[in-house]
């Protein structure tokens, strides 16, 4: 039986999880991923781009969370391309400022321009964490940059193993993993259930 509190969160969770299915970025059905394996789970996050209305309210959600943990900071900062919608809106619904990294010839860097950064105190704000690499190159990046890295926010953590950037664990708004078969024994072959292959630029990345 779950308390109040307990009940509160899981319908938190269900609530975000739901517009992450309503924008198209998360899919349920029968896909062939890129490594071989079959999954249950497909997730498409260039949808919550495409779809700025739910992504908003996504962001409210992760703003509240931010707003929480009572940090002093100057800037949100957030890895290009697909983060940067997410982190410029956080910023502007917190009034702080915002500045994105991005990669040159394999190396993450902060994008020029935002020389203000300079020892200021900053979060980081990420779309979807698997490995948690994308956000540790942000992280071993902005150290040539003198700042204080507070804390990382991601909306959704879709990792198997416990990711830990800087000796912190990233917040999350839900943690959502995906069951991965490999074709001889997927359950979902066996129902007979259409594979559907993904478009071929989804790269998981992260
Ligand atoms: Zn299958």
């Amino acid at each position: 039986m779950l308390n109040k509190l307990e009940g509160d969160i899981m319908n938190e969770i269900n609530e975000i999880v739901e517009l992450f299915k309503k924008s198209g970025a998360l899919l349920s059905g029968h896909f062939l991923l890129t490594s071989g394996k079959h999954s249950d789970t497909y997730f498409e996050k260039i949808k919550l781009i495409e779809n700025p209305t739910i992504l908003e309210k996504i962001v409210d959600k992760l703003v509240e969370l931010i707003k929480s943990k009572n940090l002093e900071f100057d800037y949100v900062v957030s890895p290009a391309f697909g983060a940067i919608a997410i982190g410029f809106l956080t910023a502007l619904k917190l009034g702080k400022k915002f500045a994105f990294t991005q990669r040159e010839n394999d190396n993450m860097v902060l994008r020029s321009g935002f020389s203000d950064i300079k020892g200021k105190n900053l979060i980081v704000v990420e779309d979807i964490i698997t490995t948690g690499g994308s956000i540790k190159e942000v992280a071993d990046c902005l150290k040539n940059y003198d700042v204080n890295i507070l804390d990382f926010f991601v909306l959704l953590d879709r990792s198997k193993e416990k990711v830990e950037v800087e000796g912190k664990i990233p917040n999350s708004l839900a943690k959502v993993s995906a069951s991965l078969f490999d074709k001889e024994d997927c359950p979902l072959c066996k129902q007979n259930i259409p594979l559907t292959k993904p478009g071929a630029s989804n790269k998981f990345n992260n």
